[in-house]
């Protein structure tokens, strides 16, 4: 019986990954009355080395939504800027911010409580509902609509049926496979090796940055106690990287950046490291009748200036914002789809363009090609050259307002509510010979009446 289907939910809105694109379309729908059920393949947010970078745009979301001042307990690092450490110990200036938000710096928040403040704060709404360990597996569709989706959980199978399935589930999509999109897109020329390695109370204020070498470049991105370091290498080496043993990456990173020399005996087994190997792709199409994905799943971000995170989430403001009312009213049309997808894939397709660009090559490390698109090049022109730190701070050209700031409940549901109340209250004050009557039964705590 492993293909029984255990239970069948009827929602408005099936969002498939919890990530923080997921997260936020699911809340951001709840608040809206949306009945709004999130799967997550995992059992829990825990993630190592994944993003952890809260934009400009992304905190002034979390202020419209009520939520910055908890963002803000959560244990986080600010970043202001991210500095170049060259070959011959140079490091670039400090630069100025130059965006133009309440909230001009970033944030490095661990994910998994990003996320957990995110679901904490949907699960106040009624209409919305999570399920841990839930691993979407096939699409439920009919004539050529998505209807709902069949997800695995440990104890066997389980449907949703829904007006509309999203696909937030990152970069590996299972959703976008079922969907038959293919992901285009350049094979990016690097893939990275994360660790981690401890702060010092002696580490510069400005430790933190890109460190050029002869032979690739290192991330150090701050994270509370640690630093998370990326080793770059040329795609596809990871098992030459292997093969010269743990040594030679010990001594590659101190080369890179001296001032870790001091930490890297702690680096003793590839057990603490991780292989990202980089994608950038999209989609080309973002949605079909009842399916819409959002996030990694429509466009898979590559690490470069931390922005998957800010994209993700502008995307769940953009649907949330066009599909929420839609939805709840029952209006929702494939050309509503559509809309999200125009909103958001031209700033996407730009930050990508420019991710493709920000990854030094083998021969060309630190230097910015000579062969880069005419788009990129467009963006060094005066006017122009504030779109890159528009598109890195903002997720697009600007930071996209939540439209619904408080819960609006749809008018036929409210109508439906008041009704269901009346008329529950009207039963509660009935005899118990009619409530017998009608098959009903005491209501709740009235029962001392009906004795
Ligand atoms: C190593 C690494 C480092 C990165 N560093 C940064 C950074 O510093 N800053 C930054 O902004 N971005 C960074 N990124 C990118 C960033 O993490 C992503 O762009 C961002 O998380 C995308 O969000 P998402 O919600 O679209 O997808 P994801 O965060 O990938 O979330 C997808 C979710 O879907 C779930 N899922 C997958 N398949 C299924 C299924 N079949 N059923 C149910 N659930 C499923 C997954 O468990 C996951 O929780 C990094 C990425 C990686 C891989």
């Amino acid at each position: 019986m492993q293909n029984e289907v255990l239970t069948v939910d009827q929602v408005d809105c099936c969002v498939v990954g919890g990530g923080p694109g997921g997260a936020m379309l699911a809340l951001l729908l709840a608040r809206q009355g949306v009945r709004v059920k999130l799967l997550e393949a995992h059992h829990d947010f825990e993630r190592d080395f994944r993003g952890d970078t809260v934009h400009p745009s992304t905190q002034e979301v979390l202020e419209q939504i009520g939520l910055i001042e908890k963002l803000r307990a959560l244990p986080h690092a600010r970043v202001f800027e991210f500095p170049t450490h060259y070959a011959d110990g140079s490091v670039s200036p400090p630069a100025a911010s130059g965006v133009r938000s309440k909230y001009p710096h970033t944030l490095e928040v661990p994910q998994a409580r990003f996320i957990e403040l995110l679901v904490e704060e949907a699960r106040q709404y009624p209409t919305f509902s999570i399920v841990f360990g839930a691993r979407a597996e096939e699409l439920i569709e009919q004539d050529g609509v998505v209807g709902g989706v069949r997800y695995r959980a440990s104890d066997g199978r389980h449907e949703v049926h829904a007006s509309l399935v999203v696909g937030a589930d990152g970069r590996f999509s299972k959703i976008r496979q079922l969907a038959g999109f293919p992901l285009v897109g350049a094979r990016a020329p690097l893939d990275v090796l994360w660790l981690r390695l401890p702060r010092t109370a002696t580490d510069p204020e400005r430790a933190h940055g890109i460190y050029l070498g002869a032979d690739g470049f290192l991330v150090v991105i701050p994270r509370g106690e640690a630093f998370q370091v990326g080793f770059t290498f040329p795609k596809d080496g990871y098992t030459r990287v292997r093969a010269a043993g743990i040594d030679a990456l010990r001594s590659r990173i101190a080369t890179r950046a001296p001032f870790l020399a001091d930490r890297l005996q702690l680096l003793t087994d590839w057990r603490q490291t991780t292989l990202l190997q980089i994608e950038i792709g999209r989609v080309r199409r973002w949605y079909r009748p009842g399916l819409l994905l959002i996030g990694d799943a429509a466009h898979v971000m590559s690490p470069a200036a931390g922005v998957g995170i800010n994209y993700a989430i502008q995307d769940a403001v953009v649907a949330s914002n066009v599909l929420g009312q839609r939805l709840c009213q029952g209006t929702l049309r494939t050309s509503h789809l559509a809309a999200v997808q125009r909103t958001r894939e031209l700033p996407t397709k730009i930050m990508q363009a420019i991710q493709r660009q920000m990854q030094p090559r083998d021969d060309r490390v630190g230097h910015v090609s000579a062969s880069m698109p005419m788009v990129v090049r467009l963006m060094r022109l005066p006017l122009l050259n504030q779109l890159p730190t528009r598109l890195i701070a903002f997720g697009g050209f600007r930071s996209e307002p939540v439209r619904e700031l408080e819960v609006t409940p749809c008018p036929f549901r409210t109508l439906l509510r008041t009704a269901g109340a009346f008329v529950l209250d009207v039963i509660s004050h009935l005899e118990p010979a009619y409530c017998m009557a009608f098959g009903l039964y005491p209501w709740p705590g009235t029962g001392d009446r009906h004795k």
